[in-house]
């Protein structure tokens, strides 16, 4: 099967009432390890790469080790995705490219750094939009602004400093007319979000739950939402790593927040943790290896196995039959006549 739009797997994934996981990748068997895990159970997905993976692995290897998955996976629906695209330039080159959808993280300005206004946020993130609708291609936006820092874009801090303020969101959605929103509900990028298990205090899904409610049509998307398992933690720190004890979002929360509008979660730590231990294992127990597939075998296993335990959690699991990929010139039609309309004033 081509690649399929974002905005197509996550109308599906609406009308199922399930999640689906997007998970990042930088390398060849970080891709193997999430087609491996959606064969396993069954799951469309959506693949992301961030400007820091596109630069590390340099763009036309990474896009075309996506389209391999594709093409060796026709029975499973894949959307390519651009994660946190921090200008219209960055944006636009993926579209061109063949990406099916890219996220304008216009919160931030395109030091990846600094929050911008409301106003500037706006601006960019509708340039974004009448761009790549007019090629089929969905947009994903972010209000409010999120916590930490991963791939040297983040603004730092708690992730409590900027909590998306509802009326916004609702504007944002019209103004903009984004498919997909990434909303700032406490959560942070990378491995420390919270110093304990996280509660109301610091996970506001009742935000959450208030801007579905106010924008039904447009996807809710989680950002930092990796559960930072404690046995994932703990592999590394038992073969030589020197993490901090930390706690990710509880599955518990994410499948609540599914319940109400989400239907993108953003998955990293928990791979890289998986990644890491597996390698640490191999080096501390056989130190005499030095094929690196001895490593990053069990490395892509590890990986699978999280990524296939997110897919039975999220609910994406057996859904990857349920569809027919629809082609670009769908959504480019669409878009025009007003059909993918999200706008919380759209007539639906
Ligand atoms: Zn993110």
């Amino acid at each position: 099967m081509p690649l399929v739009t974002m905005r197509q797997l996550l109308d599906e994934a609406a009308k199922g009432g399930y999640g689906v996981g997007a998970f990042n990748v930088n390398n060849m068997e970080q891709i193997q390890a999430i087609l491996a895990a959606a064969k396993e159970t069954k799951s469309p997905v959506i693949i992301q790469a961030s400007r820091g993976a596109r630069k590390y692995a340099e763009d036309l290897y990474l896009f075309h080790l996506i389209l391999a998955a594709s093409e060796l996976n026709p029975e499973i629906p894949i959307a390519m995705h651009l994660d946190h695209g921090n200008g219209f330039e960055t944006c636009k080159s993926a579209i061109e490219l063949g990406y099916t959808s890219v996220m304008m993280d216009g919160s931030l300005k395109e030091d990846g750094k600094t929050p911008t206004t409301f106003e500037e946020n706006v601006a960019i993130t509708k340039k974004v939009v009448d761009f790549a609708h007019e090629r089929g291609v969905t947009v994903e936006g972010e209000i409010g602004v999120l916590g930490g820092v991963e791939d040297g874009h983040g603004a730092g801090g708690s992730g409590l400093e900027h909590v998306t303020d509802p009326d916004q969101a609702v504007e944002f959605a019209e103004r903009t007319g984004v498919d997909a929103l990434a909303i700032a509900i406490g959560t942070s990028h990378g491995a420390y979000k919270f110093t304990k298990k996280p509660d109301g205090s610091v996970l506001k899904m009742d935000i959450l739950i208030d801007i579905h409610k106010r924008l039904p049509h447009t996807h809710l998307v989680m950002h930092g939402s990796s559960s930072v398992p404690k046995d994932l933690q703990d592999v590394i720190n038992q073969y030589g790593g020197k993490l901090k004890q930390t706690w990710g979002v509880p599955v518990e929360e994410i499948q609540l927040g599914i319940r109400n509008g989400v239907r993108k979660i953003n998955v990293d730590t928990d791979n890289r943790l998986a990644i890491t231990g597996a390698i640490r294992k191999v080096f501390a127990e056989t130190p005499e290896k030095f094929d690196p597939r001895d490593y990053m075998k069990p490395a892509r296993e590890a990986m699978q196995k999280v990524v296939a335990q997110r897919m039975t959690q999220f609910g994406q699991a057996g859904h990857a039959g349920d569809y027919k990929q629809l082609p670009i010139s769908e959504f480019v039609a669409g878009y025009a006549s007003g059909k993918y309309d999200a706008r919380p004033s759209a007539k639906k």
